[in-house]
């Protein structure tokens, strides 16, 4: 028998419902992983967010951020509150500042319908929705965050910046995970979402795009300006297989895919980069229902998923991609058979989710 293959695993639960997914989370991914055998997952959890902030002083201690840099992965849920802010007024978002300080360059956001939750397409096809927007995460318009101008109470102006460094790695990513997914089935393509007929940033975006693009001849490409991008994800969306797409473009889709699946409680996502990942569903905090047991733990759970996918990648590890799948049939198979949770208009929250989960990863061949 093969050695156990252990993974360290750096989690932040931070603030709201982010303490209420967390350890169901760490359940579901140690199920999964003993269900598989052969993998083990050492987990470390560590503070950051708001709840920090009051008690500390600051919200992402510098333990956390060594540990998380020392992990092999990063687990995180959600951080912040509307009411703890910094002193200047800004948001509390230890996740940002993760980003940034692990140079985490890819946001990965899969749109993956879930058999049984209802999502505002009718699909004259019947098909489901499979595709993945990749967002730049470092540059674009967001190098304005915090510095913009306004002059004279009379016009104002922020800054919108793509170098090429920026783009190559976003888009080798992109590139990437489109070649891993051709591997089970995937078609192989690549969406570049742009408005290169309108600013020389997003032209010159298309034009990077194209350079990388030609390094992968086994790939198929193509370009949409981002409202006829909008236009097809209501309209025809299983056209797409991986986007790649500036920042704010990609802020945006990835709320619209988000939508297209269900809602904020079914979306996961991960923020990649060269040497560091962050793992984290794509909702906030969501204080309005926080510590009443009604949250949806399923975007964690696959966010959970996600990691054990990108150990299986970085680490040549199969176990781990077999738990991944493993637990994305759980969460299929659970909504498949009548889960209904609230924001869905149902009366399922964490515990009920997190049981019928763990009963079918216990349960699959
Ligand atoms: P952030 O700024 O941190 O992204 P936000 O203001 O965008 O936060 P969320 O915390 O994502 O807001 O919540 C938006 C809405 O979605 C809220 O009504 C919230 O209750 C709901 N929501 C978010 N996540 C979940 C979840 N996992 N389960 C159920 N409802 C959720
Ligand atoms: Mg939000």
């Amino acid at each position: 028998m093969s050695p156990t293959r252990e993974f360290r695993i750096a989690v932040f639960p931070g603030d709201g419902i982010g303490l209420e997914i967390t350890e169901p989370c760490m359940a579901v991914v140690d199920a999964a992983a003993s269900r598989v055998g052969g993998l083990r997952l050492a987990y470390e959890t560590l503070p950051a967010g708001a709840g920090t902030y009051q008690q500390v002083g600051t919200a992402l201690p510098d333990a956390s951020i060594d540990a998380a840099r020392a992990a092999d992965a990063i687990l995180l849920a959600a951080a912040g509150l509307p009411d703890i802010r910094y002193p200047d007024g800004t948001e509390i978002a230890p996740q940002i500042e993760l980003r940034s300080i692990l140079d985490l360059y890819a946001g990965v956001r899969p749109v993956r319908s879930i058999p049984g939750v209802p999502s505002p397409l009718a699909d004259p096809r019947g098909s489901r929705l499979d595709f993945v927007v990749v967002r730049e995460s470092t540059e674009g318009l967001f190098v304005s965050h915090r510095k913009g101008t306004v002059r004279e109470d009379n016009e104002a102006e922020d800054r919108l910046l793509v170098t090429r460094r920026g783009t190559e790695r976003v888009v080798d990513a992109a590139m990437r995970i489109a070649a891993t997914r051709m591997t089970r089935g995937g078609k192989g393509h690549v969406t570049c979402v742009d408005k290169a007929n309108v600013f020389a940033s997003y032209a010159f975006f298309r034009k990077i795009f194209d350079e990388r693009a030609a390094l992968h001849p086994r790939l198929t490409v193509d370009h949409v300006y981002i409202d006829a991008s909008t236009l097809d994800f209501v309209g025809r969306p299983w056209r797409f297989d991986v986007i790649v797409t500036e920042n704010m473009f990609g802020d945006i889709l990835s709320d619209l895919g988000a939508g297209l699946i269900g809602g904020m409680g079914f979306a996961p996502s991960a923020d990649i980069g060269d040497r560091s990942a962050v793992f984290q569903p794509c909702h906030g905090t969501a204080p309005d229902i926080a510590g009443q047991g009604r949250a949806n733990p399923t975007a964690m759970f696959l966010s959970g998923a996600m990691m054990l996918e990108w150990l299986a990648e970085q680490h040549d590890e199969p176990k781990a991609e077999t738990a991944a799948a493993t637990i994305r049939a759980a969460v299929d198979d659970t909504f498949a058979n009548g889960m209904r949770t609230w924001e869905i208009g149902g009366q399922s929250g964490v515990r009920e989710v997190t049981d019928a989960v763990l009963s079918r990863i216990k349960e699959v061949a």
